[in-house]
């Protein structure tokens, strides 16, 4: 008998996989490349809202758990995809320097905001008011990361690369079956997908489209990240990717012209040098009516869990949310009540 089942594997099914594998559990993993967001994400961790300086939801904690969380399965893969990589944010205006200074002033936030401002940073990308620099940002690329683990799991023969049948699900006393399988619980990991899901599709899921290009420019030279009112984000060899959009009313998963047309106009404000769309990619954020993570224990079957609503920043909270699931469905330790999807029952949830 399996310990666990886990549906999914984007950032969340990784995360709570490699918490099962560390914890010593049997555990098989379902994929079936319908959804991905966590592959095309641009894989920040910046622990500051570079709208408004202020820090994002628990995000000194998740930046403590969640890259060592990164570092150790580096080490496990025998692959690199943790970079450092610094975010400049550029001013519009004197008001926004100030801001970044009285944010600067605040204790958890003068950890991460630099406050030596800075004039120039790169030739063709002008910027009257200057840059900010955010301390402790990096990138992970998913596209390795989620890459590499799919094979090292394949090899443990611990994933199938198939859908998982919702039908099929048999939930008995003290676990469930699925065709051959039995296991003590089942995960659902499933991003968006959440929506076919008959057993947790009553949560509140919003789904916000996401889009990036990328583009190639040999003039660019720009080692930096840098947040206007979009990212540049470096990948090498000339090529950067731009973005992201935002949009909760489309959820087609193909990328659109409208996002590149947006994406384009934003970049022409910011760069003053030729490139070349090379690629565009879209992915669906799967995020909650709350803005909060939605995790925990079906108000029924005691042997249904769910690890989703990471919205637009997957990369810092799914090793944390993959710590607090464990926790609940091996001791019975609750999951905080802002994230614990219990907060949905009484209104969305009709037995
Ligand atoms: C354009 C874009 C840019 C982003 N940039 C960032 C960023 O810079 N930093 C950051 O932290 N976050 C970023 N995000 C958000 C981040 O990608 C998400 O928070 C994260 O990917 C969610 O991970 P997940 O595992 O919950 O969902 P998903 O990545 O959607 O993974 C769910 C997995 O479940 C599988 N699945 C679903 N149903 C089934 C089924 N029935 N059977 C088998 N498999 C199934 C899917 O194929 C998928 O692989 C970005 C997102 C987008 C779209």
């Amino acid at each position: 008998m399996l310990d666990t089942i886990v549906v999914g594997l984007g950032l969340s099914g990784v995360a709570l996989s490699k918490k099962l594998e560390d914890e010593g559990k049997n555990f098989l993993v379902f994929e079936d490349n319908s959804q991905n967001s966590s592959l095309v994400a641009g894989g920040l961790f910046n622990p500051v809202i570079l709208k408004r300086f202020t820090l994002a939801w628990k995000a000194n904690e998740q930046m403590n758990t969640a890259l060592p969380f990164y570092r150790r399965l580096e080490d496990k893969l025998a692959t690199k995809f943790v970079h450092k990589l610094a975010i400049y944010r550029k001013f519009f205006s004197a008001e926004e320097q100030n801001n970044w200074f009285e944010a600067a002033d605040k204790p958890l936030l003068s950890e991460y905001l630099d406050t030596n401002l800075v004039k120039h940073i790169n030739d063709n990308i002008p910027a009257e008011y200057c840059f900010g620099r955010v301390k402790g940002t990096g990138v992970i690329d998913t596209d390795v990361l989620l890459k590499e683990y799919r094979s090292y799991l394949k090899k443990e023969s611990k994933l199938k690369v198939e859908r998982f049948c919702y039908d099929d699900l048999k939930i008995e006393e003290d676990g469930v079956t699925y065709g051959e399988l039995s296991a003590k619980n089942i995960v659902f990991c499933e991003g968006f997908g959440l929506l076919k899901n008959p057993f947790f599709n009553y949560l509140p899921l919003r789904g916000n489209k996401g889009e990036y290009i990328t583009i190639y420019s040999e003039e660019l030279q720009l080692d930096k990240a840098v947040k206007s009112s979009v990212f540049i984000i470096p990948l090498g060899n000339n090529l950067y990717k731009v973005g992201a959009t935002y949009n909760s009313r489309d959820n087609n998963p193909a990328p659109s012209e409208e996002a590149r047309e947006q994406l384009e106009t934003k970049l022409q404000q910011l760069i003053t040098c030729d490139y070349e769309v090379v690629d565009q990619s879209a992915g669906i954020r799967p995020a909650s009516k709350d803005r909060r993570p939605m995790l925990g224990r079906h108000p029924e079957h005691q042997n249904l869990y769910c690890c989703n609503g990471f919205g637009s920043r997957g990369v810092l909270i799914a090793p944390m949310a993959a710590s607090q699931l464990f926790e609940l469905m091996e001791f019975n330790n609750p999951v905080s009540e802002e994230i614990d999807l219990q907060r949905f029952t009484k209104k969305h949830y009709q037995a």
